[in-house]
């Protein structure tokens, strides 16, 4: 077969309820900043255990604003894992703050290090930002620990572990992404929840320039002007994001759910596969399932692997190239080596993962996968 793939890494679920929604945001004729917003952002509050929460048009820009409320800027340093998307580490240069790139723990756990982290503390650390890699949750009481013994803030890049699944936050503040591969979708998007409703009130005010009331606001004369006490950015969510997000947040349970039980296929038929293939979080809990990654075993050629599953219409990706080895990164910070992040780089094969995938097509991929690396059978009926 030649063309596209027809089964694809990753696929957002949209339906008639999500045209319905926006059409009435369109009728309504309030595009912007309004109820909708305010409702998704209540809703995903309760929904992760949070009072209150901040809508943003990305979680990248969430991120910034993060660090932005922290005071963090020139001469900061701020630990960030380089098996991550590189937004992870750009929204620390925005800030002016260097990103200390560090490894993972294993390839089996291939989440950002403790032992990685302490190493490089410095004088200058202000910040660690962990990252949910396949929405497999970080340990948070170990975390919690290492940020109050360096007297570090601890963020948390939420972008792969939207849902219920992984309880409240346990970082200062967390941020989430909607784009359109993730978990659920306002097709652009991000959300931030703090604990501190100080620090969360000083992120909603930079959301929009900084400035001390809304058009809202003014509409309904609770205020007649502005002021802008800081400097603010903009970063707003619109009415028919919101609106997406308050359908889909409805429906993220159930297709988080969806998405354990098709891991847990994957797990049942890939275990099985001899010749140094790894299924990485295998069993690791919480999760939000995000993406289904596997290691090939040393030494493949990935890209004939990814050719010829592509050949038999089956759409794979990588998850990362590390950070520190992109071309920006390198000339900037150069010298940075992490054995285990390059290692699970190099031979990481992210395989499809979304609600709308069946049991059949994992156990397709899977003899797909089996036939390309010349790899032992799978036992009869183990899907
Ligand atoms: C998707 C993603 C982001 C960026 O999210 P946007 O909403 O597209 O800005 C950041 N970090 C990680 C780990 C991601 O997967």
């Amino acid at each position: 077969m030649t063309g596209s793939a027809r089964v694809l890494v990753a696929e957002p679920v949209l339906g008639e309820d999500e045209a319905a929604a926006l059409g009435r945001v369109i009728h309504s004729n309030w595009i912007t900043m309004g109820d909708q917003v305010r409702t998704f952002e209540s809703a995903f509050a309760a929904c992760h255990g949070a009072d209150d929460a901040v809508a943003v048009n990305s979680c990248t820009s969430g991120l910034h604003l993060a660090l932005d409320a922290l005071d963090i800027g020139e001469r900061d340093e701020v630990i960030v894992p380089s098996l991550s998307f590189v937004a992870t580490a750009n929204s620390v240069v925005y800030t002016g703050a260097r990103p200390v790139l560090v490894d993972i723990e294993s390839l089996e756990t291939p989440l950002i290090s403790i032992r990685a982290a302490e190493a490089a503390c410095s004088n200058r650390t202000r910040a660690v930002v962990v990252m949910h890699y396949a929405g497999a949750v970080v340990d948070a009481q170990a975390w919690r620990d290492f940020a109050r013994r360096h007297g570090l803030y601890l963020i948390e890049d939420s972008a792969h572990a939207v849902g219920r699944a992984r309880g409240p936050i346990f970082g200062d503040i967390a941020v989430f992404s909607f784009y359109g591969n993730k978990n659920m979708t306002t097709a652009e998007g991000g959300m931030i929840i703090a604990p501190d409703p100080t620090l969360l009130a000083r992120m909603r005010s930079a959301r929009a320039h900084g400035m001390t009331s809304t058009t809202s606001e003014r509409l309904h004369a609770r205020a007649a002007t502005y002021d802008v006490r800081s400097l603010g950015y903009n970063y707003r969510m619109s009415e028919l994001n919101a609106a997406l997000g308050i359908v889909q947040l409805q429906k993220l349970d159930d297709r988080n759910e969806q998405r354990h039980i098709l891991v847990q296929a994957y797990q049942r038929v890939l275990q099985y596969q001899r010749n140094g293939l790894i299924v990485p979080l295998v069993g690791h809990m919480p999760s939000s399932h995000h993406i289904l990654p596997i290691l090939l075993p040393a030494g493949t050629d990935r890209a004939r692997v990814m050719g010829a599953l592509h050949d038999r219409g089956i759409q794979t990706t990588i998850h990362y190239p590390p950070i520190h080895q992109l071309t920006w990164y390198r000339d900037r910070y150069p010298g940075v080596s992490l054995p285990i992040t390059e290692e699970f780089a190099e031979r990481e094969l992210t395989l499809p993962l979304h609600p709308k995938l069946s049991l059949q097509q994992i156990g397709m991929i899977s003899d797909a996968l089996r036939e390309v690396l010349a790899l032992e059978p799978c036992p009869e009926g183990q899907l």
